[in-house]
């Protein structure tokens, strides 16, 4: 898992990634995901959302 503002291919294998939704410990959030090795990015805003709903802050 690693955060990144906007990418549009995966940092990995250079696959086109897809905006899709991730489950993360029960809070949905949106990610993009590589469709080919399955490598999830998150934007930082979305991680700042987990942690909220997380109650980290
Ligand atoms: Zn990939």
């Amino acid at each position: 898992m690693i955060m990144i503002k906007f990418m549009k291919t995966c940092y990995k294998c250079g696959t086109d990634v897809k905006r899709t939704k991730c489950t993360k410990k029960g809070v949905i959030l949106s990610c993009l995901t590589c469709q080919d090795c399955g490598e999830e990015y998150f934007t930082s805003s979305e991680l700042i959302k987990f942690d909220m709903m997380t109650g980290k802050i």
